[in-house]
């Protein structure tokens, strides 16, 4: 008698068990997916491209990298950095952690060795970037040599990169023409103008292409290191429509670059500066304002422009959302 109520008793508890064990693994696991389900989806965050600006904190000199990722996961990359190991290790690093290791479309303003030099050190070594394709306009290499030879290690950066471009990337490299218009998902880059060999004052910097970016939100004026001619040039040739945009990138890091006349005609609402502390400080390692350098000059030009957002390389690689 006794045993067969305990039997009873076992086997209800049984019966128990199994039915919450069911239930809990149909209801309970709903119940999971709903709760994670509402946390991400009651304000689903909007998506956008975003524009990077590497960081100039690490890297001593001055240097230009910029990034931009589509909301389609594509990567675009203009320039990259100077030649220095910690640019090129930071740009590396970059693609490695934010785009597989791939750029679908790279594209350079001009052959200085702060805007080529990661891409040439990169490619100069077993890689592990890929690149579906390059994009460029630069002089020739006699011409780089007649009108912008400073020394001849960037002489010899020159010829390399142009023997990269050709045995590593053959097929893959377009020489990029005014008005040519290139579509990678959401994003729309214009080549405003590309160098003229005649301009030979400050040669190389003015051989600068100048690009417009946008989606359908914002748009950015990519300048280069363009000098004054080219500035004078673009004021010319271009509309303004073109030229004005909702960030601009401060020509030559910001100082020596493009002058006054120009940032006044395209009046820059936001700046992107390509530029390190002590550019941006003009400091010599004397204190504020006490180097060569016109930088705090255009700060100022672009106070009384009423300017008030400047995203400065100095302060580490930071993301636009656009
Ligand atoms: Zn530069």
């Amino acid at each position: 008698m006794i045993k067969t109520k305990w039997k009873s008793i076992i086997a209800i508890w049984i019966s128990v068990f199994l039915f919450m064990s069911f239930f809990m693994m149909f209801s309970g696991c709903q119940a999971l997916f709903e709760n994670s389900e509402s946390t991400g989806t009651d304000e689903p965050e909007e998506k956008s491209s975003v524009f990077y600006l590497l960081g100039n904190d690490k890297v001593e000199g001055q240097m230009m990298g910029c990034v931009v990722q589509t909301m389609g996961g594509k990567t675009i990359v203009i320039d990259g950095g100077s030649e220095d190991a910690l640019a090129k290790r930071q740009l590396m690093d970059f693609l490695s952690e934010n785009a597989n290791g791939h750029v679908d479309a790279w594209f350079f303003t001009h052959p200085h060795h702060d805007h080529i030099g990661a891409f040439h050190g990169i490619f100069s070594n077993i890689a592990g970037i890929t690149v579906d394709k390059i994009y460029h306009n630069f002089p020739s290499l006699d011409e780089l040599e007649t009108y912008g030879y400073r020394n001849a290690g960037e002489m010899k950066i020159w010829k390399e990169t142009a023997d990269i471009f050709e045995n590593k990337f053959a097929g893959k490299v377009q020489i990029v023409q005014p008005k040519d218009v290139f579509v990678v998902d959401e994003i729309k880059i214009t080549v405003l103008r590309v160098y003229d060999p005649t301009m030979t004052t400050n040669f190389v910097n003015n051989s600068s292409v100048v690009y417009r970016i946008e989606n359908d939100h914002k748009s950015f004026l990519i300048l280069g290191d363009l000098g004054v001619q080219g500035g004078a040039e673009l004021m010319e040739n271009c509309s303004l429509e073109l030229l004005q945009t909702d960030y601009t990138q401060m020509a030559h890091h910001g100082q020596g670059g493009v002058n006054q006349e120009f940032y006044a005609y395209i009046k820059p609402k936001r700046c992107i500066w390509p530029t390190p502390d002590w550019l941006w400080d003009n400091d010599n390692g004397g204190g504020f304002d006490t180097g060569p350098w016109q930088t705090v000059r255009t700060r100022e030009w672009m106070e009384e422009l009423g300017v008030t957002e400047h995203w400065v390389a100095k302060d580490g690689t930071q993301g636009i959302k656009f």
